[in-house]
């Protein structure tokens, strides 16, 4: 047995895990941690599929977690403030969804039911509904689909073309919506569409209101009224060359996008101008969903109602689950439209009304949007120390960091004050390999790989948030400058 094999062996061994036992264990501050190679990680490269992606930059094993804390093999203790891409809202192994599990299996359910009806599933689609704005619930059908949001995305596509009869469809420049063909054609960072084209046929991309990088160059509000008004003429003008959409995809808050956050009047003047068209609003909640942002749905901060909300990650509790809600109007496509084994995942089932429940009676999208502010307030105060931060940004829990080069030149001015620097990806790298050696996991996205992200659970205390503030505090200030190569020391 190896070294790492014995410590895994051990700590599977060891009594149940206690946050508090993990948080006093955490002592990378103090000491970073040494993130060399090791036996289990050395199998890892040598044995999977070279399309893997979270290992390349979080290159440690993980054996066993609690609350917001991770444990490695080999014993090191992480905050996570990545929790399974935002899956995690309450944690890991959290004794509600845990509670809900082990009764299930002691009530001797059946694990897997296809679509079949069972009273989980209805009490599911109780509690789930329960969150839903009146106008959306009063009207809403529910579609469950394969496990992943990918999955209910592609089933949302299919449901609208049905409905409308058309087969354009509207997505936007930064856009995530999973990895299928279809949904990858959505998408809007062109890296894993490279290889496998040709995509999907009619997807025409609109700018999303990315006030940092503002699409015209004009920044601010009139920026959004740009688009807005570039959008309004892309639907209705008899000459745009785009032909009557089947439905216009986004999310409120793109998340692998950058963490871009849409206002609420860009999101309202869209569903205005989508209902003009007749064109279905489908958004994407899938990481944004159940309190994130500080409200159950990102799209009740604008106080709009979609016509189709695509659910996944945190709906199932921490277990695979996906979901379309969507108005009975749309509700046009025949039996066996979309189909799929794993659509009766009864544990996730019993899990994710638990979770619901739990998110509800304790209002955890207020104390996410709370938490939120606290941890804003300090990415705001890094801000005011490192030129390197461009831009700060998000919604309650869903925070990022923009990355730039603070040596170079700025693009040019707006009317609205100067324009923003270049982004910096590897410096990005940099930091946040910084960040895992002094315990804390964060991941990057947007644009260059250049946004740090944080999507902590949403039980995250103050304490907690100081403490990764603590981190990223020491770690930023230990990166060498002029060690990341072309970033010269203008910053410290
Ligand atoms: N939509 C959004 C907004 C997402 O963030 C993701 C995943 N990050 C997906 C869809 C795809 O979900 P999955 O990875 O479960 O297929």
């Amino acid at each position: 047995m190896t070294t790492i094999e014995k410590a895994a062996a051990t700590s599977l061994k060891a009594p149940v895990l206690d946050a508090s036992a993990l948080r006093s264990r955490h002592d990378a501050l103090r000491r970073p941690y040494d993130l060399a190679d090791n036996d289990l990680l050395e199998r890892q490269r040598r044995l999977e599929s070279n399309a893997r992606s979270y290992p390349r930059r979080l290159p440690i094993a993980l054996a066993r977690a609690k609350g917001v804390y991770v444990e490695d093999v080999e014993g090191r203790v992480f905050i996570d403030c990545l929790a399974a891409a935002g899956t995690l809202v309450l944690g890991h192994n959290h004794p509600v969804p845990r509670e809900a599990m082990e009764r299930a299996f002691r009530d001797e359910l059946p694990l897997q039911t296809l679509d079949l009806a069972t009273p989980v599933k209805d009490r599911f689609i109780q509690d789930l509904f329960s969150l839903l704005p009146s106008e959306l619930a009063a009207r809403a059908r529910i579609q469950f689909c394969g496990p992943t949001g990918t999955d209910a995305v592609e089933a949302a596509l299919k449901l609208v073309k049905t409905a409308t009869g058309r087969s354009t469809m509207l997505s936007f420049h930064g856009a995530y919506h999973g990895m299928s063909h279809g949904s990858l054609s959505l998408m809007g960072s062109l890296g894993p569409k490279r290889d496998v084209g040709p995509m999907m046929a009619d997807v025409q991309f609109l700018p999303y209101p990315y006030a940092f990088r503002c699409p015209f160059g004009i920044g601010g509000e009139p920026g959004e009224t740009a688009g807005l008004r570039y959008i309004q003429t892309l639907l209705s003008d008899p000459e745009s060359g785009v032909r009557a959409a089947a439905g216009m995809i986004l999310e409120a808050v793109q998340g692998e996008g950058g963490v871009v956050p849409a206002s609420d009047r860009w999101l309202r003047e869209l569903r205005r101008i989508t209902r003009a068209a007749t064109v279905p609003l489908i958004l994407d909640e899938v990481q944004t969903g159940l309190g994130r942002t500080g409200r159950f749905f990102a799209f009740q901060h604008a106080d709009i109602v979609p016509d189709v909300l695509v659910l996944s990650k945190a709906i199932g509790g921490g277990l695979p689950m996906s979901v379309v809600i969507y108005d009975e109007a749309l509700d046009r496509w025949k039996p066996g439209a979309h189909a799929g084994t794993f659509r009766g995942n009864q544990l996730a089932m019993a899990a994710g009304s638990a979770t619901i429940q739990f998110i509800r009676s304790e209002r955890l999208d207020l104390h996410a949007e709370a938490m939120g502010q606290r941890l804003r307030g300090h990415l705001v105060e890094l801000q005011r120390r490192h030129a390197f931060i461009g831009d700060v940004r998000g919604r309650g829990l869903m925070l990022g960091m923009e990355i730039v080069d603070p040596a170079a030149a700025p693009a040019p001015a707006t009317s609205l004050g100067p324009g923003p620097r270049p982004t910096h990806g590897r410096l990005a790298a940099a930091l946040q390999h910084a960040c895992i050696r002094r315990g804390l996991i964060v991941e990057l996205g947007g644009r260059d790989g250049s946004t740090m992200r944080f999507l902590p659970p949403l039980i995250i205390t103050e304490h907690e948030i100081d403490h990764v503030a603590e981190i990223l505090a020491a770690a930023f200030a230990a990166v060498p400058l002029d060690q990341v190569a072309g970033v010269r020391r203008a910053d410290h």
